[in-house]
């Protein structure tokens, strides 16, 4: 089975893509149709179930809200879209993050969501996966903007999230403060507070310790156990890192610490490049005074594609999706791939990336330190027990270099990809728990 021909693989494929009809459905989207690729490349090397493959190609919920606005200086109300999209309800209740971009889209959340499940399942999460988002650019809002726009999607998804239901959490756009409104607005509906309803809360509000920072933790967890196996000194190393957000940010000073050289970062505004190292201190007070990286004078200002091929040792995509596409694959020139964005690369990208012996870390497994600790938030939330940094850290090392043992492990074994790999782990278990539940009615 797993002995495939590329062609034979790629004939299956499409038939499997042409019996889904995608084309018509809801979700259609160059996202969605990513996953969806991603997903029944790994479903045929495992020789999964056909009925099981049919059920987990598609989200089982989806919420699409629309609502009003208004901003601070104008007195009319604008329309806008929300979501909230759970793709398996199998595993318990569902898990995933809220985006405000202004591109979010149902195929965008849907994809996002079916990228949680297998990420939740490869690391051994007791949650399905889910993803919300609101179609908005959250930059130019004001801090009562933004609260308002949060409090009033919130309470449009409130039926369906839920502490034993759907439990939101950060994603690119969202931060604490908004997981804090998510929580009050659901507290005020049922009348007492409930802070297992969101995770990335304020540590005030039972926040887990270290929360804020566990997606780029995880990040260099990761890189550090693919370095320890490819051989490589990390203090000898080089880094690029783009996408200045929570996680580019956390995951360069996690990098720095352990004596890599940052030669380059980015921002939606701008790229840095410095052959002679960039002080992550001295970026993170550029952003802090002017919000984002452009004009900061330490090194010479790149674009975000020639950022992409800088030639270094660890390359980490955490800004988008869709980076690492065949158009440039062939240019990106790093030894390891940790991806702390969703979906950076496409699937003619993998291709190239592993005919050139480039280690990836996939988003599933590389920005899994995120969801990780969210989990350890829920516990402590429905327990009333909070843990010590320390030990919030101690875990997520533990299940994170577990979750990278059993991906090597299988890669090695059945000889596919690492990606290919973790996909089968994570998409093995939610098949199996699917079979264990059998068919309602
Ligand atoms: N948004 C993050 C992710 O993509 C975290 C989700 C969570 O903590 O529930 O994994």
């Amino acid at each position: 089975k797993n002995q495939l021909s590329r062609s034979t693989l790629t004939r299956s494929l499409r038939y499997a893509i042409e019996r889904t009809r995608v084309r018509d459905a809801e979700w259609d989207s160059p996202m969605f149709r990513l996953a969806q690729r991603q997903f029944l490349k790994a479903a045929q090397l495992m020789g999964l179930d056909d009925n099981i493959r049919q059920r987990l190609l598609f989200p089982e919920r989806n919420l699409v809200v629309t609502f009003p606005f208004r901003r601070d200086q104008y007195s009319e109300v604008e329309t806008v879209f929300g979501y909230r999209v759970q793709h398996i309800l199998t595993m318990g209740p569902t898990k995933g993050g809220i985006r405000y971009h202004q591109d979010v889209s149902l195929g965008e959340v849907s994809a996002l969501a079916m990228w949680m499940s297998w990420k939740c399942a490869l690391v051994g999460l007791p949650f399905g996966g889910a993803k919300g988002g609101v179609r908005m650019d959250p930059t130019g809002l004001t801090s009562h903007e933004l609260q308002r726009l949060t409090r009033r999607f919130a309470s449009e998804i409130h039926l369906m999230i839920g502490p034993d239901k759907d439990i939101p959490a950060p994603d690119m756009g969202t931060d604490e403060r908004v997981m804090a409104w998510i929580m009050d607005t659901y507290s005020q509906q049922v009348g007492f507070a409930v802070p297992a309803v969101v995770t990335g809360k304020p540590v005030v509000l039972g926040g887990a310790r270290g929360r804020t920072e566990a997606t780029g933790r995880g990040v260099v967890y990761l890189v550090e156990e693919a370095a320890k196996q490819l051989r490589m000194n990390l203090s000898e190393c080089t880094a690029v890192v783009q996408g200045f957000g929570n996680v580019g940010s956390h995951a360069a000073q996690f990098l720095e610490a352990l004596g890599v050289k940052i030669i380059g970062v980015s921002d939606a505004t701008t790229g840095i490049h410095n052959p002679n190292g960039l002080s992550v201190a001295a970026l993170l007070e550029h952003v802090k005074e002017n919000r984002f990286l452009k004009g900061c004078r330490k090194g010479e200002a790149i674009s975000n594609q020639e950022l992409l091929e800088l030639r270094c040792d660890i390359l980490v995509p955490a800004a988008m999706q869709n980076q690492i596409t065949a158009d440039n694959a062939e240019r990106v020139d790093c030894r390891i791939l940790a991806e702390g964005a969703n979906g950076p690369t496409t699937l003619e990208a993998d291709e190239v990336l592993n005919e050139k012996s480039v280690f990836i870390i996939p988003d599933i497994l590389a920005n899994a330190g995120g969801v990780t600790v969210s989990y350890f938030e829920w516990v402590q939330d429905t327990q009333n027990y909070m843990w010590t940094l320390d030990e919030v850290n101690e875990r997520l090392h533990r299940i994170l270099v577990d979750g990278f043992r059993r991906t090597v492990g299988r890669s090695e074994q059945t000889g596919v990809d690492m990606r290919t790999a973790a996909l089968i782990e994570g998409i093995g278990t939610v098949a199996q728990a699917k079979l264990a539940r059998g068919l309602f009615p």
